[in-house]
């Protein structure tokens, strides 16, 4: 055994390190630069656990094979795929929904590829980037015209700053919706120039408070969907079909953000709040607005249907281009669409309504599969118990979903320190705490998930607490 001094003096220098078999190998994949500099970063470390005494012996191939853990991790992705065991199956933080495999095929596609993105191939002349991606709207939705821009944020400010810049906006004060990350009602119809007329009280608004709202500075009549929080008790609000009716009589617009999106019926799964696109338009608005990445399940994009005349005043305003959805997206959501042209098809292939699909027997045989993947310790502290998934991501709001979960009561560990421990895993598990145990929701989770699932909970668990 050496002293740490004389250790310190055996230490090769770059130059052979450089010469070894092993780094001319790493070159091959990263630049010089690069591996000396990785060569450098780990002769650092092995100075540093020399001095003080946590290494006592020189092995050449230690040093290259640190370097090159060095690079890799330079190379890793902070963004990457998580698990999600939260149960909320459009987890806004967690990215809302997986999109289909043909969608992300088509992002794909588009984004490594030259596309006909604004050019048209039978004409050989330029063309419109919308025009492939109304049409599939058009077919799934029987609308006159539609639009899309970046999300229904940017939806909802370019319909108002089109058709009510300087003019008034009635909404009921029960629908001033603040959804996640800033978009408030109230906020939005100020940064597009309206002024904002609240009617009715929190709880009840009626037809009549919007008719005597209504003068000549009225531009449009306003229907929020309040995608994440319901009145309920003694309430009362307008329906669409009412509110499009007035708006008619008296030239104005209806206006209806919907939030969601939902293309088919939710009440096959108990969900029974959501209003259906099919139904916001036979009501008779002549616009709609809702996200792309919510319960149609596609990339995250804003979708306005209307009526041609008002839709032709969003396509001319100078916001279009500010607001307008990148080639990747148009593909993913044009590919999405088109799995909505058969009723199965979209339920098959959307993770979306796999997960909401799912009978509770289906969840308890991925909750045994689970079990079975842990070791004896992790199991011990291990219940399968019966647990409720939520829509989330601003829909569906206070409805739920039968659930399975693998409950954790470990005594060596916090909670809170289990969760962190998950999050940090090699693939990332989002749990979730709830009352005394922590919570793995099968609802969220793909079979092909389990094995790197167990080993995040085998590991977490197996560690003393820090
Ligand atoms: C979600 C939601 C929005 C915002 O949609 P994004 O696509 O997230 O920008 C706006 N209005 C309502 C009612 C919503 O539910």
């Amino acid at each position: 055994m050496e002293q740490p001094s004389s250790l310190l003096r055996l230490l090769p220098g770059i130059d052979q390190l450089l010469q070894t078999e092993q780094a001319q190998a790493l070159m091959q994949t990263y630049s010089p630069a690069l591996v000396t500099q990785a060569l450098r970063e780990a002769l650092e470390t092995l100075r540093v656990h020399i001095r003080s005494g946590a290494v006592k012996t020189l092995e050449m191939d230690d040093i290259l094979s640190s370097a090159k853990a060095i690079l890799m991790r330079a190379q890793r992705m902070d963004h990457r795929p998580v698990i999600n065991a939260t149960g909320i199956l459009l987890h806004t933080n967690l990215g809302r929904a997986p999109m289909a495999n043909r969608a992300g095929e088509a992002a794909k596609q588009a984004a490594i590829s030259y596309t006909n993105l604004e050019y048209d191939v039978q004409t050989g002349k330029r063309g419109d980037r919308l025009v492939p991606i109304v049409n599939a709207l058009l077919a799934v939705t029987g609308v006159e015209d539609a639009l899309v821009v970046n999300n229904n944020a940017a939806a909802v400010l370019l319909a108002l700053s089109a058709l009510a810049k300087g003019q008034e906006v009635i909404v009921s004060r029960g629908e001033l919706v603040e959804i996640g990350g800033s978009f408030r009602v109230p906020d939005v119809m100020a940064q597009s120039g309206c002024t904002l007329v609240e009617i009715g009280t929190t709880n009840k608004t009626r037809l009549a408070d919007y008719e005597q709202a209504i003068h000549d500075e009225t531009a449009a009549l306003m229907k929020v969907h309040t995608s994440n929080y319901q009145i309920i008790g003694f309430t009362q609000s307008v329906e669409m079909a009412d509110l499009a009716r007035l708006a008619k009589q008296r030239g104005l617009h209806a206006i209806y953000d919907l939030g969601s999106g939902a293309m088919l019926p939710l009440s096959p799964y108990g969900l029974l709040m959501e209003p259906l696109v099919k139904d916001a338009l036979s009501q008779g608005a002549d616009v709609v607005c809702f996200s792309g990445d919510k319960l149609l399940g596609g990339p995250q994009s804003g979708i306005i249907l209307g009526k041609k005349e008002p839709i032709a005043k969003m396509k001319k305003h100078p916001l279009m281009r500010a607001l307008r959805a990148d080639k990747m997206s148009l593909a993913a959501l044009e590919a999405t669409l088109l799995l909505y042209q058969d009723e199965g098809i979209a339920k098959r292939e959307l993770p979306l309504y796999r997960m909401l699909n799912e009978s509770v027997d289906t969840l308890k045989a991925r909750a045994e599969t689970l079990l079975s993947l842990l070791d004896k310790p992790a199991r011990s502290v291990a219940r399968m118990i019966d647990s409720q998934a939520q829509v989330g991501g601003g829909s569906a709001p206070g409805e739920t979903l039968p659930s399975i979960a693998l409950s954790f009561a470990p005594e060596h560990i916090g909670l809170n320190e289990l969760y962190l421990r998950l999050s940090q895993a090699e693939t990332p598990v989002i749990a979730r705490v709830h009352q005394d145990s922590l919570l793995v929701e099968m609802r969220t989770v793909r079979d092909e998930e389990l094995q790197p699932l167990a080993d995040a909970i085998r590991l977490a668990l197996s560690q003393e607490a820090s």
